[in-house]
């Protein structure tokens, strides 16, 4: 059977990273719902600016933590119980890895325990934001949820990778031996507006490239895939996992594969640029392919993205135009 509306009014949803990119949207879409939403952000990756639409929402409150330190139990917000706790807290650029790459492996684990502890405490449903990275780079493709992933233990990625895979043990865990209601849902690239210009992620990166004039730096020979996905479907996948009782993990993103350097010549065209394309060195460990096998979402989810890629881009080409001037 396919999930029906769980959660709404009347119900109590704790976000992390409320005030990032996926986060921040997916708070507007349960706020929307009639749910209250409590964002619980330390604005290491995110922004104010995200949810700053949101100020006058009497049925929002964003709290500033670092919820590797635990939850902000001190703030009346929190303290009360909550019906569903979203776990989407994380750097998540490649950048980050090398930047940030203690925090990442700290909100991942610790992080993710407290709000385990929590989510059991308050018999909450708990969904746990994992990733593609969870299958490092596949032997496999296209990756079904099956599939137990390449992932270098030691690599520069891993820090990210494997930060996710403890996630997600975790939460098995805690649904396993601690009766835990839990939802993974594995993102697979995801773009859209209040993506960060500089975040280092290819669209983003292409884009502001793009508009800039500047040359396109596409990795390597820019053969590597990537299935990219425009926000508000997969902001309709989690919800729609929220809504189930299923654990998964379970994929979500598009089957809307395509090669980097066919995605930087698509921004190139959209934004109506003269920038041309400048291959540079390819990072460590970078994943040659990736494409979801969403059979699962389907099934089970009633999952089907539907928006146009170029119709994705050009949404996202529109608010970078305007962030940057
Ligand atoms: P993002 O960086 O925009 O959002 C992450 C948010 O978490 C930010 O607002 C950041 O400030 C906050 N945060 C990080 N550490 C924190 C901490 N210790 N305490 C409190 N807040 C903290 O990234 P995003 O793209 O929106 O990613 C959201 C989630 O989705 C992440 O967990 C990421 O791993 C996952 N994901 C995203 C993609 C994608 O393509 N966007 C793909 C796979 C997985």
């Amino acid at each position: 059977m396919l999930p029906v509306p769980r959660f709404g009014d009347g119900h109590r949803v704790l976000v992390t990273g409320g005030a990032g990119f996926v986060g921040s949207h997916l708070v507007d879409r349960l706020v929307a719902r009639g749910c209250a939403v409590v964002a619980v952000d330390n604005f290491v990756t995110g922004s104010k600016e995200n949810v700053a639409h949101l100020t006058d929402e009497p049925r929002f409150t964003l709290v500033e933590a670092d919820i590797s330190d635990g939850l902000p139990d001190h703030h009346p917000a929190v303290r009360q119980r909550f019906d569903a706790i979203m776990h989407l807290a994380s750097p998540a650029s490649p950048t980050d890895f090398a930047t940030l790459p203690i925090e990442i492996l700290r909100v991942g684990s610790l992080a993710t325990l407290h709000l385990l502890d929590r989510a059991v405490a308050d018999r909450a449903r708990f969904i746990m934001a994992s990733t593609s990275e969870a299958y490092g780079d596949p032997l496999v493709h296209p990756q079904p949820e099956t599939y137990w992933g390449n992932v270098n233990p030691i690599g520069v990625r891993s820090v990210y990778d494997e930060a996710k895979r403890f996630a997600e043990s975790a939460t098995m865990a805690y649904h396993r031996y601690r009766g835990l209601d839990a939802g993974i849902v594995r993102i697979f690239n995801t773009y859209g507006p209040r993506m960060r210009p500089d975040d280092g992620r290819a669209i983003p990166t292409f884009i502001s490239q793009a508009l800039r004039g500047e040359p396109i730096t596409v990795h390597g020979t820019g053969g590597q895939t990537r299935s990219i996905c425009y926000v508000a479907d997969l902001v309709t996948g989690i919800v729609a996992l929220l809504d189930s009782t299923e654990t998964g993990p379970i994929n979500c993103g598009t089957e809307h594969e395509l090669t980097m350097r066919e995605l930087a010549e698509q921004i190139v065209q959209l934004v109506g640029s003269s920038s041309t394309i400048n291959l540079v060195a390819r990072s460590s460990d970078d994943p040659e392919m990736r494409r979801p096998d969403l059979t699962l979402a389907r099934t089970r989810l009633g999952y089907q993205p539907t928006v146009d890629p170029q119709d994705g881009l050009r949404r996202t080409i529109a608010y970078f135009r305007q962030r940057l001037g």
